[in-house]
């Protein structure tokens, strides 16, 4: 009886939910979250949109996830992991930074648009599977108070928490803390994105020990040159935390 009801409810819930999306739809017809060409289900991009994103798939570096033309073997690494290795220790990104990932970026972090964090996540969820475990808790990089409250959110934390209900994994807001409100990378040569950064991050104590032994994995918008990743981890690892992974 008990169980009937319970059914019968979540039947009326689900139906009430179909229709509210169905005159949502009416309302607000679904459009491409990057050109706004008319969509048949919202938080998606159009197929043109679609064929101009290069999503990053095997063969690829093992350690920074950079896509290879040709596959060189299961041990080839690329030349920036062996020019400047990494103190993390693997980096999946989603797809190529292209023009059309470029303008998704761009809304998801300056045009108010934290909605975009849903798509994107798919895209990372999918090219990031080899780092999901049970062990592991996602850590998205901080802003500085005063850029997330003119920015209104962080979109390290949207796509980490997007991530999170796709992957099952818990997310740890508050782990990493940017203690100081660096300019924008955009613009700067590899090393004046390396010294912009360099001690910005301090991690948590208290909640780093509360997390010990599980892996890290970073969640960020975009890698370039992996300076940012690169900051956040040594302040992570001279806390103490291991096994440190990145999402981008
Ligand atoms: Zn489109």
């Amino acid at each position: 009886m008990e169980t009937g009801t319970l059914i019968v409810k979540d039947g009326w819930r689900r139906s009430l939910q179909r229709l509210g999306t169905m005159l949502l739809d009416q309302l607000y017809p679904p459009v491409c979250l990057s050109c706004d060409r008319p969509v048949a289900t919202a938080d998606t991009i159009c197929s043109e949109c679609f064929r101009a994103l290069r999503p990053i798939t095997a063969p690829l570096c093992p350690i920074l996830g950079l896509p290879f033309e040709v596959s060189l073997g299961p041990d080839a690494v690329s030349a920036e992991a062996i020019a400047h290795p990494p103190n993390f220790r693997r980096a999946r990104s989603a797809v190529v930074y292209s023009a059309i990932a470029r303008s998704l970026v761009g809304k998801l972090k300056y045009g108010d648009r934290p909605e975009l964090a849903r798509f994107c996540a798919r895209l990372m969820a999918l090219a990031g599977h080899e780092l999901w475990g049970v062990d592991a808790v996602l850590v998205p990089v901080p802003l500085h108070r005063a850029r997330q409250f003119s920015r209104r959110y962080n979109q390290s934390t949207e796509l980490a928490r997007a991530l999170g209900r796709l992957t099952g994994l818990p997310v740890a807001t508050g782990l990493v803390l940017r203690k100081r409100n660096t300019r924008h990378q955009v613009g700067l040569t590899a090393d004046g994105r390396r010294r912009n950064v360099a001690g910005a991050f301090v991690a948590h104590p208290d909640l780093l020990k509360r997390l010990k032994g599980r892996r890290v994995i970073l969640v960020d918008d975009v890698i370039t040159t992996g300076s940012t990743v690169r900051a956040v981890t040594r302040a992570l690892n001279s806390g103490g935390a291991g096994g440190l992974c990145a999402a981008t």
